[in-house]
Formats: structure tokens, sequence, C-alpha cells
């Protein structure tokens, strides 16, 4: 890459190289507009069970911050998988997988009030083998232990995985 602002002027004229160009897949782009027009950020829920807009990335450690209330949660990514008509549900905290997750705790509190939301990812064991269909959200250590606290790591894990990894489940 030449310096940026570096105007080229001394190559002479055009050399056969193109003239600068917007380098976008026109149809991925209009796909992309489309999807988040219907499923805007502040509507789209994190793994960790908040908002997209939660999470604020810092240029100084090139890394997010996820922020739903007046606490920080550890989630340091940002991975949306369920899309909330009303996202306002989506401020709790993690004190466990299935039910005791962020993730769980927001739906279920949404759906109680009426509102129904629509998964934006496939339901699946993170298990790449593993095809159990009961799958529930669940905070994980770094050492791939399942944690009863807000977690940087959360994951869909089928309960047989979420039992081998130490968690216990109450349905
Ligand atoms: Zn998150
Ligand atoms: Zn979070
Ligand atoms: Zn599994």
């Amino acid at each position: 890459m030449s310096d940026l602002g570096e105007n080229q002027s001394g190559s002479g004229e055009d050399g056969g190289s193109k003239a600068p160009y917007l380098a976008i897949d026109q149809v991925a782009a209009s796909e992309y507009l489309e999807y988040i027009a219907k499923y805007p950020r502040s509507k789209q829920i994190c793994i960790c069970g908040h908002t997209v807009t939660s999470h604020h990335f810092w240029e100084s450690s090139q890394g997010y911050t996820c922020k739903p209330n007046k606490s920080y949660c550890p989630c340091t990514s940002v991975n949306p998988v369920y899309f909330a008509p009303n996202a306002c549900y989506f401020k709790r905290a993690s004190h466990g997988p299935g039910m005791k997750h962020a993730l769980t705790l927001g739906i279920v509190a949404m759906t109680k009030s009426g509102f129904s939301g629509e998964w934006l990812v496939p339901l699946k064991c993170r298990f790449d083998d593993c095809n159990d269909p009961d799958i529930v959200p669940a905070p994980v250590t770094r050492h791939k232990r399942i944690s009863a606290r807000p977690s940087e790591i959360n994951v869909f894990l089928c309960r047989n995985h979420v039992i081998q990894l130490g968690g216990d489940l109450i349905w």
C-alpha cells in the first residue's frame, strides 16, 4: 500500500490501472441492507443475552465490552443469534446454563409479555459431531467448564454436553 494521501501524479497518464471504486458485491450489499432493515442491530441479541448495540468496540484494546445495564457483561465478541421485536427485556445477567442464562431469561420475559422473536442462526450444539436437538445457551469458562456466573464465552450446548462440562440443568 502506498502512503495514504499521496497523489501518484508522477506516474504519468493512466497506465492501465483502474480508477478507485467502491469494492463491494452489489448483490451481497443489497441483501445486507435488507437484512438490517428487517433485523435492526438494536434488536439483534448476542448469545450473551444482550443487544448487539450494548457492545462497544474499543480501539485501544481492539475488543468489545458489553454493557446492557449498570453492570458490565464480560462478553468480548458479538455473536447475534436472536431477533427480539422488543429488546428491553434483554438486560439480565447469566447465572448458569439453560433457564439461568441471560438469553433464556430475556426470551422468556419478552414472550410472557406477548412478543415473539426469531432465531437468526440454526440452534446447534457447539460440539461439531453432536446433533442432539435439546439446545440451551451456556456460559463457559476458558477451561471449557460450565460457569455459574456471566462469562466472556457463551455457547449453545445440548443437555448431554452441559452435563459433560460440569453443569447442572434445571429444566
Ligand atoms: Zn455479547
Ligand atoms: Zn452481554
Ligand atoms: Zn451436544
